[in-house]
């Protein structure tokens, strides 16, 4: 690129970078190859379907319409740190949640009571916010109570939603106010954690690059700048993936990899802590419950990785978190919350809030943050570049690309993962490329346009079609899946999981005593082998009993939130010996 100059473009915003510049480390960087980044698409260009567009349906009324736990009160409680919303005691945590749930709600599911219930909350904050900027107690600075810029730093984000959504400059203002105690208590927090940034500081990071994007505060970001390069492996998970979620966003404006390898850092480090089923403790590295939270970020975190490296391994990673663990952590209400981790058994009932009387699920945080994810994931479904339109996951939806005239309806039976179908239209005859992701759990996927079978390329991630569209054209899909085990961890392996395509298979403790040593038995070729009618089964040590397995995500309508089941995860390897 000898004239230096790179492009890059993305859902709102175009920023032209110098391809080598001085940031103030004053140290040439290393810039992103911006050929390489994905655009995610407008909430408002996906409507999804299928089981994906159930799972986020429910996790969005789950919230919205309940109007009589997230009451206005509520909202001035969560603004004084007053008792009378569930995690008071973090102040404006409540607040930047919802409005990033409205955000993504009127987004993608064109919610037409967003508008009223943004404005009620509006209303009813704003006069309470602190003369130093914050939410909560006045006089708040020099508190070492990290639940305070915790909870602030979900608002900011919050705020900044809102004046995406409406441009109402009350939103933008606030945030002003809000990004100047940031700033105020820098100090404090930004080495706090050994020398280090503090997470629950840390994950204002967001919020502030969002304040420099949208109202063009520089100060907000050269803050940002100065506080992202402390960030480090701090405990807790969720908040430190949302610091990560920070870290990509100032990679993105600043063109600087510096921060991504940061992320990266903390993601290989989850990756060395997850279960077989994706899962991630609440506390790194290890804790006996995870966090719906954390799931919902180390799933965007890893869509947002993809989009600016196009590396295909960060939607791997969510992709499969997304149909296993997270989907496992979803109640029957929708909701998300805490359930049991360890590497062999996971899902049971641990950690249960005000008097348990929501069961495991935590509607403090992880119901919002779960439905939020999932509104974010759909952004991913399909992604474009200049000359490509990605499809990521072939989950049921009606994808709309306005400025080519083309619209894609895909069909199939996500998350099971046979067969897909994309019927690709066009308002005119146009060239470019169909990007097919080959999913790393499919043994073979069969490609077929209008009824003629595609060449799949070997050891590639992508089955392109590159052609000239016009009218109308379907794109069959069929993955042909197999049993597997795979040796879990990684490094020192405890047993294997057993999964079916891109599904995580378990053992439910209202099947059978999850206690017993449960073995799988395989061939000599390591793969697992099936009875006469084709089903696997897990026996346990004398041999006497044996139990079919199912998808952990499966029992998800199952109303057992106050009592959840404990799934079994890893088995234990036979040979048999035919
Ligand atoms: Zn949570």
């Amino acid at each position: 690129m000898n004239k230096a100059i790179a492009v890059l473009i993305f859902s709102n915003f175009l920023f032209v970078l110098p391809s080598k510049t001085i940031l103030a480390e004053n140290r040439p960087v290393d810039l992103l190859p911006t050929e390489k980044i994905q655009r995610p698409l407008p909430f408002s260009q996906v409507r999804l379907g299928g089981e994906l567009g159930v799972r986020y349906t429910a996790a969005v009324c789950n919230v919205l319409t309940r109007t009589d736990r997230y009451t206005p009160s509520s909202f001035a409680a969560s603004a004084a740190a007053q008792p009378g919303a569930l995690w008071w005691d973090w102040p404006g945590d409540q607040i930047g949640r919802w409005l990033s749930v409205l955000h993504i709600a009127e987004g993608s599911l064109g919610c037409p009571s967003a508008a009223a219930y943004r404005q009620t909350v509006a209303d009813t904050i704003f006069p309470l916010q602190s003369k130093d900027g914050n939410f909560g107690l006045a006089g708040s600075l020099k508190s070492d109570d990290a639940r305070i810029p915790s909870g602030n730093a979900f608002a900011l984000r919050g705020l900044l939603d809102a004046y995406a959504d409406t441009h109402d400059s009350r939103y933008l203002e606030s945030a002003r106010r809000l990004a100047r105690y940031f700033e105020a208590i820098a100090p404090d927090w930004e080495k706090r954690q050994n020398g280090n940034l503090h997470e629950f500081y840390g994950h204002c990071l967001d919020g502030l690059v969002a304040l420099y994007e949208q109202g063009g505060d520089a100060g907000a970001l050269d803050l940002a700048k100065r506080l992202g390069k402390n960030a480090t492996r701090t405990q807790h998970t969720h908040h430190s993936l949302s610091l990560c979620r920070g870290l990509i966003d100032l990679a993105r404006v600043t063109g600087n990899k510096d921060y991504l390898e940061k992320a990266e850092d903390y993601l290989s480090w989850c990756r060395e802590n997850q279960t077989v089923s994706g899962g991630l403790p609440e506390e790194m590295p290890r804790s006996p419950q995870d966090e719906g939270c954390a799931l919902a970020d180390w799933i965007v975190v890893n869509a947002m990785m993809f989009q600016l490296t196009g590396d295909e391994r960060y939607f791997d990673d969510a992709e499969h978190t997304l149909v296993n663990h997270f989907f496992m952590n979803q109640f029957h209400t929708g909701g998300f919350g805490h359930r049991t981790f360890s590497q062999e058994i996971i899902g049971g009932k641990n950690w249960q809030g005000w008097d348990g009387q929501f069961g495991s699920e935590n509607p403090g945080c992880c119901s919002l943050w779960g439905a939020w994810a999932l509104g974010q994931i759909s952004r991913y479904i399909v992604t474009e570049t200049d000359d490509a339109i990605s499809v990521n996951i072939f989950s049921t939806a009606e994808i709309a690309l306005p400025e080519r005239g083309v619209r894609l309806a895909m069909t199939g039976d996500f998350p099971r993962m046979t067969k897909a179908r994309v019927r690709v239209e066009c308002e005119k005859p146009q060239s470019f490329k169909l990007a097919l992701r080959i999913p790393p759990w499919t043994r073979a996927m069969i490609v077929k346009l209008d009824g003629k079978p595609v060449e799949t390329p070997k050891g590639d991630r992508r089955v392109v079609l590159s052609r000239s569209w016009q009218d109308a054209a379907v794109v069959d899909v069929e993955f042909v899946n197999e049993l597997r085990v795979i040796p879990w961890p990684a490094k020192e392996p405890k047993g294997v999981g057993v999964f079916d395509g891109p599904l995580c298979l378990g053992l439910s403790s209202n099947a059978a005593n999850l206690d017993l040593a449960w073995a799988v038995f395989v061939n000599y070729a390591g793969r697992p082998v099936l009875d006469p009618q084709g089903r696997l089964h897990v026996t346990e040590a004398s041999g006497k009993a044996a139990k079919t397995l199912d998808p952990i995500n499966a029992q998800w309508l199952t109303p057992d939130a106050k009592d959840p089941a404990r799934r079994r995860i890893l088995f234990q390897k036979r040979t048999f010996v035919e």
